[in-house]
């Protein structure tokens, strides 16, 4: 191969118009630097390979030394075209030791608030920026319905509304002032769509919805962030009606290029070209694969090595025609030159790494979205704790586990092998550490429980290469272990036990079957229980767990994981140093066979209950309480009829009747009365923040568009049916809490 004069080649002159320098470096492609173009290749793997022989357009999971070590092999290939360098910073720079860790997504959705989540998506971006690192795979946009799914915790939880609205904040974070910002990386909307929505919980298993359903609840969050300007969109992993999403036409051309006009790059999930060979049996061969993959307009392709002969095999039996790959790899080069890549490749920044990487500015951020992250479920009086408690039981396995409380997707959670440790101890504080810096007396503890062992698949690997999960074996509870637990408790004057899941139980392929606690933990806390001291229950959990009924009255705070301040962030709000203020973003079931508990349910069945068990969820979506009381009075319709162009508009009056200060959230939900076609029986539209100081009374306006009020017709399109309808408006999407007010759209 002879090596391009670059002086003189004209891609590489900045001063040239986009479409010439893509044509000009297009042209001088041989095609197996084209096919690599459009290949995304594991930089675990063996680097050389990956971009000397296989010309690969873009790399994921690189090691700090293996990004600096990809763009000195760039620089010795042919054309030298700048790598495409991302990783999965989903929720603070995931992978990069000692980096700003922040609660998960759905940690994050239970503040509801999208300034919040904005600014964590900037203070994330700056800090991978700094390192090289191009695009994240973030943020998550699939609606979590079945709470068995091991990703749970990466949603912003069960509604599509709140969804999109966080899910654009945190776009517009990562994306910044656009690609010529140098604090820019690139966002990527997934899993388009229909991930989520699995059978009985099980990864990637086949959706199968119909594009009703989907039009109606899954698409509407890509939509907004596609609209909004979403680099790039990931394909889910599984099929719908029968065709995998990485060659769903209708999805794909008709949906997302089509109907939204979206021009951003399309990604495939991991292998998902490979998979429709070797998983789902739906393409014979790599070639047909990876023709099918490319003519469905798929830019980049994820980890499928195959690909590479696949295409080329394509290429030279007619499957597919080089004009096909070359609509492909513009796609991609014109991202890179837009990007700046070739005059400024983004490399590492020793400078504006030791800058801003755990910032003092991004710690505070962090401590702030932590706090925001706690929802106070249920308090029998222990909370906050009296300000005469001389000694704290501090009890439970996850009291002081620092990696587990970061959750999936941070060091050591199992996706990349340079962090077998995690990130450092010394920057995580857990609920101990965080009790014993903030309290003044007596702090004692005993882990009281352990949670599960891990055995091999005996299944072995995938047919991939790629290892099986280990096997959770659940932990017997361990009578010494729970007796010095309950010892400690009996000399306390209040326990807080901190119990929910760990990494093994939570992530793709770790969907769980049920939604108890695992191990010694239910033991643990009947036995806490039965002493009669004030309990206070941190549930540490990724997801909505399903706690014992001994503990059903005690005081109850869940939190997602919560990130690296999470620990101080739980003491300060137990100490009542801070208000409770989240809210839920996904609801919690009373038992796994309750499943699904969202609340934006279709209107229509026999009953509305099991013969053996309410279908009442345990708590529901938009749940959460403060350490004061509000009352919602006085709800009115300010516009009893208006036009599909119009604005709803209602107010409410709210009183803090207790003595503490409350930070609301006033939601409000549409309730169409008669829709032509089943619909859910109410959706949340808006919703307001409100802080109010103790006795404080203040009326709220809260404002709906009518033409928002909307319903998915049976040929599927979204449309206003007049009529009469209802807002309902309160602190959450229970109707017991709800004060509904009519109006009508003409
Ligand atoms: C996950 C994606 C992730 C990708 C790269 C896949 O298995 O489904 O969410 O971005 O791996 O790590």
């Amino acid at each position: 191969m002879t090596s391009v004069d670059l002086q003189v080649a004209p891609y590489l002159d900045p001063t040239l118009h986009l479409e010439a320098r893509v044509a000009d470096l297009l042209g001088r492609m041989t095609l197996p630097e084209k096919v690599g173009q459009m290949m995304q290749f594991d930089a675990r793997e063996e680097l050389e390979g990956i971009v000397l022989d296989h010309h690969a357009g873009s790399i994921l999971h690189t090691s700090p030394e293996k990004v600096v070590r990809a763009a000195e092999l760039t620089a010795q290939t042919r054309l030298r075209i700048p790598l495409l360098v991302a990783d999965d910073c989903i929720h603070g720079h995931s992978f990069w030791e000692g980096a700003t860790i922040f609660p998960t997504q759905l940690g994050m959705a239970a503040s509801w608030d999208t300034d919040l989540v904005e600014r964590v998506g900037r203070a994330t971006a700056a800090e991978v920026a700094a390192t090289g690192i191009h695009w994240t795979f973030s943020p998550v946009l699939c609606i979590a319905r079945d709470l068995r799914w091991g990703r749970v915790n990466e949603t912003f939880g069960e509604d599509p509304f709140l969804i999109g609205e966080l899910a654009s904040a945190m776009v517009r974070g990562y994306q910044g002032g656009g690609l010529d910002d140098p604090d820019a990386i690139l966002a990527t909307a997934k899993h388009f769509a229909g991930y989520s929505e699995t059978q009985g919980g099980r990864d990637a298993s086949e959706a199968d919805m119909s594009r009703r359903k989907l039009r109606s609840w899954f698409l509407p969050p890509f939509e907004r962030v596609a609209r909004e300007g979403c680099r790039t969109f990931m394909l889910g992993y599984q099929s719908t009606d029968g065709v995998p999403i990485t060659v769903n036409d209708w999805l794909l051309s008709d949906v997302l290029r089509g109907e939204w006009g979206y021009a951003g790059t399309l990604i495939t999930d991991w292998d998902n070209v490979g998979r429709m060979v070797w998983e789902q049996h739906v393409q014979p061969d790599y070639a047909h694969a990876a023709a099918a993959a490319v003519k469905a307009g798929n830019d980049m392709i994820m980890s499928t090595p195959g690909f590479f002969e696949g295409a080329l095999e394509a290429v030279a039996s007619g499957l597919l025609s080089e004009a096909d790959i070359d609509q492909a790899v513009a796609r991609v080069l014109s991202l890179k030159f837009r990007f700046g890549l070739f005059e400024n490749p983004r490399l590492p920044d020793t400078a504006r790494i030791a800058e801003v990487i755990a910032s003092r500015a991004h710690t505070e951020l962090n401590l702030e979205a932590a706090r925001r992250s706690l929802v106070l479920l249920r308090n029998d009086g222990a909370l906050p704790l009296a300000p005469a408690t001389q000694r704290i039981a501090v009890v439970g396995p996850l009291a002081d586990d620092a990696q587990t409380q970061l959750g999936d997707w941070a060091g050591s959670s199992g996706q990349i092998d340079w962090m077998p440790d995690g990130h450092p101890r010394e920057q995580i504080t857990t609920v101990l550490d965080g009790l014993r810096a903030l309290f003044p007396g007596t702090v004692t503890y005993d882990r009281g429980a352990e949670i599960l062992d891990l055995t091999d698949d005996p299944a072995g690997t995938f047919p991939d290469g790629q290892p099986r999960p280990p096997i959770v074996v659940p932990r017997e509870p361990d009578a010494a272990q729970i007796a010095a637990a309950v010892a400690s408790a009996e000399q306390a004057d209040v326990v807080v036990a901190v119990v929910g899941d760990r990494i093994e139980l939570v992530g793709e392929g770790r969907s769980t079957a049920t939604l108890e606690l695992v191990g010694g933990q239910r033991a643990l806390l009947e036995a806490l229980a039965a002493t009669g001291k004030p309990l206070v229950v941190v549930l540490l959990a990724s997801k909505p767990l399903v706690l014992p009924s001994t503990v059903r009255d005690a005081s109850l705070v869940w939190v997602g994981n919560p990130g690296m301040e999470g620990g101080r962030a739980i003491a300060e709000l137990l100490l009542g140093q801070i208000e409770p203020t989240g809210r839920l973003p996904i609801s919690f079931a009373r038992h796994a066979g309750q499943q699904p508990t969202y609340y934006n349910q279709i209107r229509g069945q026999h009953g509305d209950r099991y013969a053996d068990l309410t279908q009442e969820p345990a708590f529901a979506f938009g749940d959460g309480l403060s350490y004061s009381t509000v009352e919602y009075t006085d709800a009115t319709i300010l516009t009893p009829a208006v036009g599909v162009g119009d604005t709803v508009r209602a107010r409410v009056t709210l009183r803090n009747t207790g003595d503490r200060p409350a930070h609301e959230i006033v939601q409000v939900y549409v309730r169409d009365r008669v829709t032509s076609v089943s619909w859910a029986d109410k959706e949340l539209k808006a919703y307001r923040h409100v802080e109010l100081a103790p006795g404080e009374s203040t009326t709220v306006e809260v404002a709906v568009d009518a033409a928002d009020c909307t319903i998915v017709d049976a040929a599927g399109n979204r449309i206003v049916e007049p009529g009469a309808f209802e807002l309902l408006i309160g602190p959450s999407s229970r109707d017991a809490a709800l004060l509904p007010v009519g109006f009508e759209i003409r």
